[in-house]
């Protein structure tokens, strides 16, 4: 049975597969839960065990119907997701499948339609998507796939079953991983704790380098030893560079696209993408200095867990623990204990700086109330 391929998800599994059973299933589905935890393959799942003829409720995974519906080609299954060049759902494509959900379906066929990253509508699209939502013709489910349901209209959602989706627990996270990436059993709980539990995040950050990244962010941390003010400076600067760095490539492709668009937009759609553009380059920056921080605090916990309980703690960076024996020496007591107000309080401020030097100097600030970097007396 297809139900079986999704792990880690019983309660929303359950539900859905009772829905067909008692013949409860409605027009309107609402899944939610953090990205990457198998909600569309929930939904593709959901779409193939409604019209599979062979395993009705359940979904053979090996009839043409099911086929189909995996390979994205059934014909009374549809797909709706953001177009790579606008990155968002527009009322165009709405308008498209409203005429599709109004075509019968083959024979007794349930018509499903599937709307990932549905918050990347447009209001004008989620417009005309309640209108679709509000009289869907018989034997037809709308499902919006979101982990940012707050971002729908509440008219949209009210009308909705909410489905909740849930991280993973990480002894179904460390097989799932390691058989994927290869990497030891220690590096993959890092993954886990770092994608928090939703596996694939946490496949992603493997592709984008997470671990090397992690040893540029927190390594000089990691040495049990003080910096000095040039390492504290250099420290410093090159989190920001880090942090910019998925910013930096994001600008540059969708320059890019605008430029392969440039002849097709008038003005005023020139400066709204734009627009947009930049909230997508400012978004990115902000998700790269959230995960410094993320690092950070990751290193400091531990040396914290480390100093309080030694080799008992229930430590984020396992496959750093020779490293965090040796550093908990050094940094270690009760002025720990307050480090994660500290980071939490220079977070709040790296934010908020308007300048690249002053956000430097909140993390400089950063590393001296951290105690690995001890300014020349006078400063
Ligand atoms: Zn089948």
């Amino acid at each position: 049975m297809l139900w079986e391929r999704i792990k880690g998800q019983d309660e929303p599994v359950a539900y859905l597969k009772r829905a067909i059973d008692r013949e409860r299933v409605v027009s309107g589905y609402l899944f939610t839960g953090p990205e990457g935890v198998g909600k569309a393959l929930a939904a593709s799942v959901f779409a193939a065990a409604l019209n599979c003829p062979v395993s009705p409720g359940g979904g053979c995974g090996e009839c043409p119907d099911c086929r189909a519906v995996a390979r994205g080609g059934h014909p009374d299954v549809h797909h709706l997701a953001p177009s790579s060049k606008s990155r968002q759902i527009l009322v165009e494509d709405i308008r498209r499948t409203r005429r599709s959900v109004y075509l019968a379906a083959r024979g007794d066929n349930w018509k499903v339609f599937l709307v990932e990253e549905a918050d990347r509508m447009n209001p004008a699209a989620q417009n005309a998507f309640l209108k679709t939502l509000e009289e869907p013709p018989r034997k037809t489910a709308l499902i919006l796939i979101t982990p940012h349901p707050a971002r729908l209209l509440p008219t949209i959602r009210s009308r909705c079953q909410k489905i909740a989706f849930s991280p993973w627990p990480s002894t179904l996270m460390e097989p799932f991983l390691r058989e994927r990436t290869g990497l030891s059993p220690e590096e993959c709980y890092v993954l886990h704790s770092l994608s928090g539990g939703c596996p694939g995040r946490a496949l992603r950050f493997h592709r984008e380098g997470i671990l090397e990244t992690r040893r540029e962010v927190i390594g000089p941390l990691t040495e049990g030893r003080l910096l000095s003010a040039r390492e504290a400076a250099d420290l410093a600067e090159n989190w920001i560079a880090i942090s910019t760095r998925p910013g930096r490539k994001l600008a540059a492709e969708l320059k890019k696209e605008r430029a392969e668009l440039e002849g097709d937009l008038d003005p005023g759609s020139r400066k709204d993408r734009e627009a947009r553009d930049n909230a997508l380059v400012a978004a990115a920056d902000q998700a790269g200095l959230e995960l410094i921080f993320q690092l950070i605090f990751s290193w400091i916990r531990d040396l914290f867990l480390y100093s309080s309980i030694g080799d008992r703690a229930p430590l984020i960076n396992r496959d750093l623990e020779r490293r965090l024996a040796e550093s908990a020496r050094r940094f270690s007591g009760p002025g720990l204990r307050r480090m994660p107000a500290r980071i939490e309080e220079s977070r709040r401020l790296a934010f908020r700086a308007a300048t690249r030097p002053a956000r430097r100097v909140v993390l400089e600030n950063l590393l001296i109330e951290l105690g690995f970097w001890r300014p020349p007396a006078g400063k």
